[in-house]
């Protein structure tokens, strides 16, 4: 395995001590030059940042010894192509020198270079936060087709990852057809966007790439249920999500077409009107599954109390 080894410094001020925001599990971080204050992105973060911070921003990293400024060294892991394979951060200490293996991320796609000549890209201000919403519903696959039918009805044009015969088809389909997927639970995903979605395009996505598409663009996803369990008894928990703003790689927030935003509060309302509220503000079960899974668990809760 060929390896490149590689201490970044600052591309600002040249500064080489450094103070960490970590995401371990998503395999983000952001770095802040100890001498010029500037906010770094470290290397594919910029793509997955603002939206793994919407859901929560990381501490800010401490050595078992109360220190927080560290210097960097990076280790890349290369593929028989030259390209970037894995990335391995470590952080020393500036007090107690201790070393520490910080961040792991795999890398998937190609032409990687960037990677290794710009690890750390400028941010004016990583914190900026933007409307995403994520809707979960503990429901049937009745229920989640009837929603699919109200967004139809609404003129929202359907398309989807559906399953045939055991395999994913990325294929744009009729209603009818994805509302069958849903009650058989034969699909990934399901976009309802206001105008046509250039099915070319989703189609070659990964998985990541996915994550970025309905982020960026104007359309509802709906996803296929994960199965949770509690006790004996299984439970059908269901998302639905979408923006109404997105960040550019500039760090500002754009929003999305007055339109688009004011058909997904409207929709948002219904789901509220129509869906049992209690687990919290963005949670729209079905009474009955909900009454089944929880019992009254959540009796004194969220919209009972309003
Ligand atoms: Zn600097
Ligand atoms: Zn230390």
């Amino acid at each position: 395995m060929t390896v490149k080894i590689s201490t970044p410094k600052c591309p600002k001020c040249d500064g080489s001590e450094f103070e960490l925001w970590i995401q371990k599990e998503e395999s983000v971080g952001c770095a802040k030059c100890w001498s010029c204050n500037e906010h770094f992105l470290l290397f594919d973060s910029q793509d997955y940042w603002f939206d793994i911070i919407a859901k929560g921003y990381p501490r800010k990293s401490r050595c078992s010894c109360k220190e927080y400024i560290f210097t960097i060294r990076v280790l890349y892991e290369l593929r028989d192509d030259g390209d970037v394979k894995a990335i391995k951060m470590w952080t020393t200490c500036r007090a107690c020198e201790l070393d520490k293996l910080k961040l792991t991320v795999k890398i998937d796609y190609t032409e990687t270079d960037s990677l290794i000549d710009h690890p750390l890209i400028y941010c004016a201000n990583p914190e900026i936060q933007y409307k995403l919403y994520e809707a979960s519903l503990y429901a049937t696959p009745e229920d989640i087709a009837e929603i699919a039918a109200h967004l139809v009805q609404g003129s929202f044009l359907p398309c989807g990852y559906l399953w045939k015969n055991g395999k994913p088809i990325k294929t744009s389909e009729g209603p009818e057809e994805i509302y069958n997927a849903i009650k058989n639970d034969k699909y990934s995903f399901i976009y309802f966007a206001p105008r046509k979605l250039d099915w070319q395009k989703i189609e070659s996505l990964t998985a990541k790439q996915e994550e970025q598409f309905w982020k960026r663009n104007e359309l509802i996803r709906i996803s296929a249920p994960t199965r949770m369990h509690f006790h004996d008894k299984v439970g059908r928990l269901y998302f639905i999500k979408f923006s109404t703003e997105f960040i550019q790689p500039d760090a500002t927030v754009l929003s999305k077409s007055p339109e688009f935003t004011e058909r997904a509060n409207v929709f948002l309302k219904w789901l509220e009107s129509k869906y049992y509220g209690a687990r919290g503000p963005l949670c729209f079960d079905n009474k009955e599954e909900h009454y089944r899974l929880f019992d009254d668990k959540f009796k004194k809760s969220y919209r009972d109390k309003a």
